[in-house]
C-alpha cells in the first residue's frame, strides 16, 4: 500500500492506518520514522470531520423528532456517531495530506 509522505523531509513515511491515527491540527501529531519531527493530518482532515459531525447532527435530531420509538432512535443516533467516526478515520487514511502540528496549546 502507498505510503503518505513526511510533510518535512518528503520520505514515505505513514501508512494510511498511521495517518489516521496522527490526528488533527490539535493534537501533538506523531513523529516521522525518518526525520523525527512532528506530523499530522492537514485542515482538509478538519473540514471533513466538521461537514460529518454537522450531517450527522441534523440525522440525530431529524431521527429524535421524527421517531417516536425511542429504541430505533437510540439505534439512530448510535449508528450515525459511528459511521461518522468511521468516515472520518477512512478520510484521514486515504484523503488529505499531512502537515506539520501547530501545537496552540503546549
Ligand atoms: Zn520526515
Amino acid at each position: 500500500m502507498k505510503k503518505h509522505n513526511c510533510p518535512h523531509c518528503g520520505e514515505p513515511a505513514f501508512t494510511p492506518i498511521q495517518k489516521a491515527l496522527a490526528g488533527s491540527l490539535r493534537t501533538n501529531g506523531k513523529p516521522c520514522p525518518h526525520c523525527g519531527r512532528k506530523c499530522c493530518n492537514g485542515m482538509a482532515s478538519i473540514y471533513f470531520s466538521s461537514a460529518t459531525s454537522v450531517i450527522s447532527l441534523i440525522i440525530i435530531i431529524a431521527s429524535y423528532i421524527m421517531i417516536s420509538d425511542k429504541m430505533t432512535s437510540t439505534i439512530i443516533i448510535i449508528a450515525c456517531i459511528a459511521v461518522s467516526l468511521l468516515l472520518n478515520f477512512l478520510f484521514d487514511m486515504f484523503f488529505g495530506k499531512l502537515t506539520e502540528p501547530i501545537r496552540i496549546m503546549e
